[in-house]
C-alpha cells in the first residue's frame, strides 16, 4: 500500500488573449474547472499505475468545490481520509494566454489545516509519498513517523524551497527538477555536486523531454524520455512520482520503476489537464512494449 499525503485544489482554469496587467479586465473564454492539487494527482497517478492499494491523506473545505476532487480519486480508486475543515477547499486561478504564458494564484485554505496528528494508521503501508504543497511542519512530522515505522519515505520537493537537514534525514529517496534540486542544496547548475551535498538519499532529477537520471547507492541511472506529441506538459512531473512510487511498491527494481514512470509521464503530456491526462496502466504496458 502507498500512502500519498499532501494537497489537494481546484483548479480554475480561463483562457484570454493576454495575462491582465494590474487594474486590467481582459474578455477570456473557455472556462473550466479541473482537479489538481500536486498531493491529489500524484494519487490519483499512483492508483492508474496499478499494482498497489493507494490511500491519501487530504483536507477539504465543507463546500461545494470538494465534491469533483472527492468525485476525481473515487474514480481513481484512490482511498480518501479527508480532514474537513472550516477553511475553504484549496483552490488555483489560472489564467492562460494565447501565447501560452500563465498566471496562477493559488489560494490553499483547507490545504493549510493539516497537522502532523492527522497522519492516518500506517498498517500495511510501505511506501509515503509526499510533495511541499502543505505547511512544511505536519510534512516533517509524517517523515519521521513513517521512518520510524519502518515505512520508505519518498519526497517531491516541489513546489522548490529549501529544506531542513531534519526532514533530508528522514527521506529515502528525493524526487526533484533541475530548479528544485539546486533550491533544497543550494548549488546551482552541477548535478554532481548539488547530488553530493544529501549524503545518503536516492535522488531522481527530472529533466523535462530530457527524461530523468538517478543517483542511488548503486551508482547513476539513466532513463531517456518517450518520444511523444507533447501539447500539455501540465502534471507530467506529478505523473512521473505517482508511477514511480506504486512501481517501486509493486516490487519492480528502481531503474524498472523509473522505466514506467517515464512512459506514464509522456503520456500524460500528450492530453491536456493535469488529473484528467494521467494514463491507465494498460496504456502504459503498450508504450512499454514498443
Ligand atoms: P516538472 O513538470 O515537475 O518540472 P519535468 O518537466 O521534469 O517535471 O517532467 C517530468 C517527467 O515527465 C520527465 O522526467 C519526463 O520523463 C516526462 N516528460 C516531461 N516532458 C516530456 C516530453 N515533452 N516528452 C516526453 N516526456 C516528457
Amino acid at each position: 500500500t502507498v500512502l500519498v499525503a499532501g494537497s489537494a485544489n481546484l483548479d480554475f482554469v480561463v483562457r484570454a488573449p493576454h495575462i491582465p496587467a494590474p487594474g486590467e479586465t481582459v474578455l477570456g473564454s473557455d472556462f473550466s474547472t479541473f482537479p489538481g492539487g500536486k498531493g491529489a494527482n500524484q494519487a490519483v497517478a499512483c492508483a492508474r499505475a496499478g499494482g498497489v492499494r493507494t490511500r491519501m491523506l487530504l483536507a477539504l473545505g465543507n463546500d461545494a468545490y470538494a465534491l469533483p476532487l472527492e468525485h476525481s480519486l473515487r474514480e481513481a480508486g484512490v482511498e480518501a481520509h479527508i480532514v474537513r475543515t472550516g477553511e475553504p477547499t484549496g483552490v488555483a486561478f489560472i489564467c492562460v494566454s494565447d501565447e501560452a504564458e500563465n498566471a496562477i494564484t493559488v489560494a490553499p485554505g483547507a490545504n493549510s489545516q493539516l497537522r502532523p496528528e492527522h497522519l492516518p494508521d500506517l498498517a500495511g503501508v510501505t511506501h509515503l509519498l509526499l510533495q511541499l504543497e502543505t505547511p512544511l511542519d505536519p510534512v516533517l512530522a509524517w517523515a519521521q513517523a513513517a521512518r520510524a515505522a519502518g515505512v520508505r519515505v519518498v519526497l517531491n520537493a516541489a513546489p522548490a524551497q529549501a529544506l531542513p537537514q531534519t526532514l533530508l534525514e528522514s527521506v529515502d529517496v528525493l524526487i526533484a527538477n533541475e530548479g528544485e534540486l539546486a533550491a533544497v542544496t543550494g548549488v546551482e547548475d552541477d548535478m554532481a555536486a548539488a547530488v553530493a551535498r544529501l549524503g545518503r538519499v536516492d535522488v531522481i532529477v527530472t529533466l523535462g523531454a530530457r527524461g530523468s537520471c538517478a543517483h542511488t547507492q548503486g551508482g547513476w541511472v539513466l532513463q531517456p524520455a518517450f518520444e511523444v506529441d507533447a501539447v500539455d506538459t501540465t502534471g507530467a512531473g506529478d505523473t512521473y512520482c505517482g508511477a514511480f512510487v506504486a512501481a517501486l511498491a509493486a516490487g519492480d527494481t528502481f531503474a524498472e520503476a523509473m522505466r514506467r514512470a517515464a512512459a506514464a509521464s509522456a503520456l500524460a503530456c500528450t492530453r491536456m489537464g493535469a488529473q484528467a491526462s494521467i494514463p491507465a496502466r494498460a496504456e502504459v504496458e503498450l508504450m512499454l512494449a514498443q
